[in-house]
């Protein structure tokens, strides 16, 4: 082998490695060749010129979240595509792609876990699946996170890197940043808990325009690009020349759209700090959760509450003895399910036998029939649906 081609070689293989993402990285802003060991470490700031570059969520979790406390939720939620959408390709083998490409769900990681010590309920976007784009099923993690943050009374954090709302599912997607909203409306407004925004590179559309800008404290990274409409769009329809800096989060915070910015080596400590600082204020009135808010159940929690519902029935027992140690069991639950609690009040009957029947027994045992042709129905779809 000559030298040259020897050279020739090498550079081919250092340009697989830059595309497979191997060793080496290149910095989009100043151009800088960086190691991605050290730009890991740096939390990939460029060592040259300070931008932030692109962090997957994994990776901003490990930078936030104390490590070995994460308690992941909604790992499985996965996406449907009810429109049979279809561009250059389906909906469904791009979610496919994506998956494979990421290791992710959908783009959006959810769960609890400790920062500096303290509780808090954590959403990370990942601009890497899909655009960080928002559909139902980044929907469903967020208000479930929520909610949840809303009943345990945890400071709730979502760092947000969108391109929007996810056209592949339309209107679905759309409704998101209703029922986001209306999830966090009921934990600022009833439940008095404390919200923080954290605004990354990009985050912009219908992410923009429901939960990012919803913070009580809004955070953005240095030089973060944040809009809700493109710049080429705005510029075409107001005829109009931007400035230079127009939708960068210096822009914004000059025009009071955002609290703070952090630079990412400071996020943790700095949100650490604020949530010190807050747990000082003086002004502590007490929250209320609205008493028609319901415990968000995944299908596999309705499905074992079903059957453990039917195996009262079956063996004739109250609910007293209706033993789910992930969920306490409200009213409620039995409501959004609807089981129908009168069917339960057997223990009443075995003990007090004295007790003159009420209405006709036929009919109870009519409606007991009922139930069992109605959970039968549920279960054979139910069985059809997971290949039992
Ligand atoms: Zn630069
Ligand atoms: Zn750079």
């Amino acid at each position: 082998m000559s030298i040259l081609s020897w050279i020739d070689s090498e550079n081919a293989e250092n340009a697989k490695l830059l595309e497979e993402g191997g060793l080496w990285t290149r910095c989009y802003h100043c151009g800088a060749v960086l190691y991605i060991k050290h730009l890991k470490e740096n939390h990939h700031v460029c060592f040259a010129c300070h931008s932030h570059l692109q962090m997957t969520s994994r990776e901003r979790l490990q930078s936030l979240i104390d490590p070995g406390t994460w308690q992941p939720f909604d790992e499985t939620l996965s996406a449907v595509d009810p429109l049979n959408f279809y561009d250059q390709k389906s909906y469904i083998s791009r979610l496919k792609d994506a998956q494979h490409q990421t290791g992710l769900q959908d783009s959006v990681l959810t769960g609890t876990g400790l920062l500096e010590g303290i509780p808090i309920a954590l959403g990370i976007m990942d601009f890497n699946f899909m655009g960080g784009s928002m559909g139902s099923v980044v929907g469903e993690k967020l208000t479930r996170l929520i909610e949840y943050a809303t009943r345990e009374g945890l400071l709730l954090i979502i760092v947000c890197a969108s391109g929007g709302a996810r056209m592949h599912e339309g209107i679905l997607s759309l409704m998101q940043m209703a029922k986001i909203s209306a999830a966090l409306n009921v934990y600022q407004n009833h439940a008095h808990l404390m919200y923080i925004a954290v605004l990354t590179s990009p985050t912009t559309g219908g992410v923009t325009a429901s939960f990012a800008m919803l913070g009580d404290l809004i955070i953005a990274e240095p030089n973060a690009l944040i809009g809700f409409a493109g710049r080429r769009v705005i510029e075409q329809t107001l005829q109009e020349k931007l400035p230079e800096n127009f939708q960068t989060a210096e822009y914004l915070l000059e025009h009071g759209l955002l609290d703070l910015i952090i630079s990412r080596e400071f996020l943790k400590p700095a949100i650490y700090e604020i949530i010190y600082f807050y747990k000082e204020a003086p002004l502590k009135t007490k929250g209320i959760i609205p008493k028609n808010f319901f415990q968000s159940l995944n299908l596999l929690t309705e499905e074992k509450i079903r059957r453990q519902f039917n195996n009262k029935i079956q063996l004739k027992t109250g609910l007293d003895s209706i033993n789910f140690p992930e969920l306490t069991i409200s009213q409620n639950i039995f409501k959004k399910l609807n089981l129908n609690l009168s069917l339960l009040n057997f223990s009443e009957k075995k003990t007090d036998v004295a007790e003159p029947q009420r209405g006709d027994p036929n009919e109870k045992e009519l409606q007991l029939k009922k139930l069992a042709d109605f959970n039968k129905k549920i279960f054979k779809s139910f069985n059809q649906f997971y290949n039992f």
